[in-house]
């Protein structure tokens, strides 16, 4: 390509087709193009140029997918990664360590369970869930139980795209038909009843729960020899459809782990960090699992990467085991760039005066206050927040193109997916921010209805 001095619309342009041309997106057909060019980054807003080279500012709903929990360009995290970029970028992790790894390492065990002492660096959320399912399998069969190598979970959970998380995505929205005997066949229970929290506690249907919680047991005596763990994510369902059950199902799926020697994996990759209202989901119901998978929001959305944790048992156990050594070392494992962006994260996150405990609860009355009046417009199902996370459920599958548009038109970027319009605004997002986010939101949500209306 030659160089060349041009406007913002040649720009926009270019890329958007060299970009149509050439580069995958998520989930897409090689030819389903961007829409938008992303110029930068700044707090909670994004400015994105269309193809005509018009200027957007957006308000980033999406927090990026859940991980730009301070927003883009934080002072603080860009200096630790630049700062670590000028001593050390990247070295192999075997047989070698350093100070960043350590220093994530402590920063976790401080604020994960005690009961939960060994630390994996990885790559990204989905290598995070192999490994846990790889420990999982490799502590059982150090333990004499090898013919252990399926999961128990859930219908509508989703744990990653590499072939063994997707194993445990629900089969039907994962698309497991698409990949026949690719994917390992796991257990599936139903999802537990939906839930919703008030100031009076959980409000579950309790006789739903009473026999999801049977069927549940029913699964795991039936299966008891051959499961190694449950894997699940805790009380919120994220990409699976953005669905919050009841906690009291999870302390079930402990009591089952418990009685039959299976591990409980919890993954919090989305959940994880302050995003439920509680800084991990389990803990809404006082669950200690025995693996713990944390991404996204761990770097705060600057740098690629993921955590597993287990408990000192397990790690033993794999230790005693043939081979002795868990199996997984990623070129990229405990990346320098990474850890430091984790433990600038991680410091900000937990700051008192305006860490994610007073910025969620403040984040959760905004969603509530602004998607309130989504509640009856046409097409609307059910409006749900929990934490920073506020959901818009549609009764028809959204018209993607036209409510990212009509969302765009209002200051706001989001990506529904399914009949979910959904968002987890960056922690950092001020009232008046969250304010706008939902009037953008219940907006395009109208625009869009009422142009079906006028077509149909
Ligand atoms: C996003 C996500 C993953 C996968 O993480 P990647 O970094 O995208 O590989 C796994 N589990 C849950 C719950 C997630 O939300």
């Amino acid at each position: 390509m030659t160089r060349r001095s041009v406007s913002d619309t040649t720009v926009a342009r270019d890329l958007l087709r060299l970009d149509r041309d050439h580069l995958w997106h998520p989930y897409t057909a090689a030819r389903d193009s961007a829409h938008h060019v992303v110029r930068d980054g700044d707090g909670p807003w994004l400015t994105l140029l269309d193809a005509d080279g018009r200027e957007h500012r957006a308000l980033d709903g999406m927090g990026s997918w859940w991980a730009m929990v301070h927003g883009h360009r934080h002072p603080a995290l860009v200096e630790a990664v630049t700062e670590q970029a000028s001593r050390l970028a990247h070295v192999m992790f075997g047989g070698l360590t350093h100070g960043p790894a350590v220093a994530l390492a402590e920063r976790l065990l401080e604020l994960t369970p005690a009961e939960l002492e060994h630390v994996f660096l990885a790559d990204s959320g989905s290598v995070s869930v192999e490994v846990a399912l790889k420990l999982t399998h490799q502590a059982q069969a150090a333990r004499g139980r090898p013919e252990r190598d399926r999961f128990l979970t859930v219908r509508g959970g989703y744990h990653g795209d590499t072939i063994g998380a997707m194993s445990v995505c629900d089969p039907v929205n994962g698309m497991h038909a698409a990949f026949g005997a690719m994917v390992h066949t796991n257990i599936f229970a139903p999802r537990p009843p939906a839930a919703r929290p008030t100031a009076a506690g959980w409000q579950t249907d309790d006789a739903a729960l009473e026999s999801w919680a049977h069927e549940f047991r029913r699964l795991a005596d039936q299966h008891h020899d051959e499961v190694a763990g449950v894997i699940v994510e805790p009380v919120l369902q994220g990409a699976g459809g953005m669905y919050v059950y009841a906690p009291e199902a999870l302390r079930v799926m402990r009591e089952v782990c418990d009685e039959h020697g299976f591990t409980l994996i919890a993954d919090e990759i989305a959940t994880g960090f302050g995003r439920t209202g509680r800084w991990l989901a389990c803990e809404w119901a006082e669950v200690v699992p025995d693996v713990l998978c944390l991404g996204k929001a761990l770097t705060g959305g600057i740098m690629t990467g993921a955590a597993v944790l287990c408990t000192r048992e397990i790690a033993d156990a794999i230790s005693s085991g043939t081979p002795p050594a868990l199996m997984h070392g990623p070129t990229f494992m405990a990346n320098p760039l990474f850890c430091a962006a984790a433990c600038a994260s991680l410091d900000l996150l937990a700051d008192p005066e305006n860490g994610w405990s007073t910025q969620v609860p403040t984040i959760e009355r905004g969603l509530q206050d602004g998607l309130d009046a989504a509640r009856g417009l046409p097409g609307v199902a059910d409006v749900r927040v929990l934490g920073g996370v506020g959901v818009v459920e549609m009764t028809e599958p959204v018209d993607l193109p036209r409510l990212t548009a009509a969302a765009v038109a209002r200051g706001v970027w989001l990506r529904p997916f399914g009949r979910l319009v959904y968002v987890m605004p960056p922690y950092v997002s001020t009232p008046a921010e969250i304010e706008h986010l939902c009037s953008g939101l219940v907006g395009a949500v109208a625009d869009v209805a009422h142009t079906q209306d006028a077509n149909a």
